[in-house]
């Protein structure tokens, strides 16, 4: 079927006006073709990208949708989630995370990566027509018990190897063991991770709050209340004077790929001290669950400026009303009106597709490929600006 619209992003950039797309029944991208080869393609209106990725999710805290409320700072929000979220029943669960995965499929999401503490959203993923990228989550800030930590990561962590290998699975559902957060991993820890996979995928949630430099700067602020509130000891742990991610990354082989969440509180001097590393990475922002729980927005323009490559995510419904990457897009827009959207559809495909290591399947429209094929339409009135799935 030959295809086109206004504008096509083929992931990277617009492609060049006259463009068609031939696309298979299945999906497939067939051709990219242009004037006269053109014949009788179908005219929609609106514009054609490829399939979106949520770099950062939580798909196994579902069923939490709406129950913490809004602006708690995150510290709040971190004190509250071990206490409730096993309080609800097993069926409770499952109908919320098949519900979330649903609305993603249906909001054009065509690949998630996904933080996992436990093996809860096996069964949804199995099944899943859409990829994932799961990120066995590991913590514990106590650097004496940094063994069994690991080793519970770690049993969790085989689940998902079988998962990777399942017959019964329609889609890549690969897996990795990653840090949580850096005041919630000892330096042990960090060690172990560090030591797991030579080169593997890891994922951190990076200067989500204020209070995350001020712990690792002076050992002030409210993460040493969180510590407390989980009697966690902190006696040991001395202050770098150096901003978390600048302490956190000197435990860690450059040879990983990285994908750092959040960093609504990231600096210029972060930005240049990642690059000087000349390590491959990635910096997923997730403005609906920064103005959710911090009533924050991530400083897109600062990344952008700095030429390096940015992604997107919804985090968790806990702390986020939906899980819809238009909306996340939407929200940068609304709050940065320069921001192109040329960039913005780069960002919700091809470094999504790449920040997964998925982009030799997805996140760009390419010959061979089966990308997922998507048609936004009123882009120039963000309250009606829809996504529809083509294929
Ligand atoms: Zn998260």
């Amino acid at each position: 079927m030959l295809i086109t619209a206004q504008k096509i992003h083929n992931g990277i950039n617009w492609l060049p006006e006259g463009a068609c797309l031939s696309i298979a029944a299945d999906g497939r991208v067939e051709d990219i073709l242009y004037p006269p080869h053109t014949g009788q393609a179908i005219v929609y209106d609106g514009i054609i990208t490829p399939g979106f990725v949520n770099a950062h999710c939580h798909l196994e805290l579902s069923h939490l949708k709406g129950v913490i409320p809004e602006h708690t700072g995150l510290m709040g929000f971190l004190e509250k989630i071990p206490f409730i979220r096993n309080d609800y029943s097993e069926q409770t669960k499952y109908e919320a995370r098949k519900q979330a995965l649903q609305s993603m499929i249906d909001g054009g999401i065509v690949a998630v990566g996904d933080i996992s503490n436990a093996t809860d959203t096996i069964d949804v993923k199995e099944s899943s027509p859409i990829h994932f990228h799961t990120f066995v989550e590991s913590f514990g800030f106590n650097g004496m018990t940094a063994d069994v930590a690991f080793n519970q990561a770690l049993s969790v962590a085989e689940n998902y190897e079988a998962l990777s290998r399942s017959p019964k699975a329609q889609s890549r559902l690969n897996y990795s063991i990653t840090p949580h957060a850096p005041y919630s991993v000892s330096q042990a820890l960090f060690a172990k991770i560090d030591a797991y996979k030579d080169a593997s995928l890891l994922s951190i949630h990076n200067q989500e709050c204020e209070d995350e430099d001020l712990f690792f700067k002076h050992k002030t602020g409210g993460v040493n209340n969180l510590l407390q509130t989980f009697k966690i000891d902190a006696s040991s742990f001395e202050p770098s004077g150096k901003s978390s991610l600048q302490t956190y990354m000197e435990y860690l082989n450059p040879a990983h790929q990285y994908l750092f969440v959040h960093n609504t509180y990231t600096q210029n001097e972060d930005i240049n001290y990642i690059k000087a590393k000349q390590i491959k990475h990635f910096w997923c922002l997730c403005p609906g669950a920064n103005l959710y729980i911090e009533n924050t927005m991530p400083n897109v323009m600062r990344l952008k400026h700095s030429n390096v490559d940015i992604c997107l995510g919804t985090d968790s419904l806990t702390s986020n009303h939906q899980l819809s990457i238009l909306h996340e897009m939407c929200l940068l827009k609304h709050h940065n009106p320069d921001l192109a959207w040329e960039d913005l559809i780069r960002y919700a495909t091809w470094n999504g597709a790449s920040a997964l290591r998925m982009n030799d399947i997805i996140g760009s429209i390419e010959a061979g490929k089966k990308p997922g094929i998507l048609l936004l339409s009123n882009i120039d009135n963000l309250n009606d600006l829809t996504v529809k799935r083509l294929f």
